[in-house]
């Protein structure tokens, strides 16, 4: 048994939550997918269709886990 490690390699839990946008310009929706952190330094979304920045939040679902099958 050789390399006997004591460093403790902490493992941040990575939550994704996917952000739902509508565009105002061409009426699309799209979902983007920033973490939390990145989410916090407020980030300029841009539409992925037409690139407008005329964007509205509609709302953020987090990533549950369902067990539920249709
Ligand atoms: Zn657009």
């Amino acid at each position: 048994m050789a390399g006997l490690s004591n460093r403790v390699n902490l493992k941040k839990e990575v939550i994704m939550p996917a952000y739902e946008y509508t565009c105002k310009d061409c009426k699309k929706e799209f979902t983007i997918f920033l973490s939390i952190k990145e989410f916090e330094t407020k980030p300029k979304i841009s539409c992925p269709h037409c690139q407008s920045d005329n964007v509205e939040k509609k709302l953020t679902s987090f990533f549950i886990k369902t067990s539920k099958k249709s």
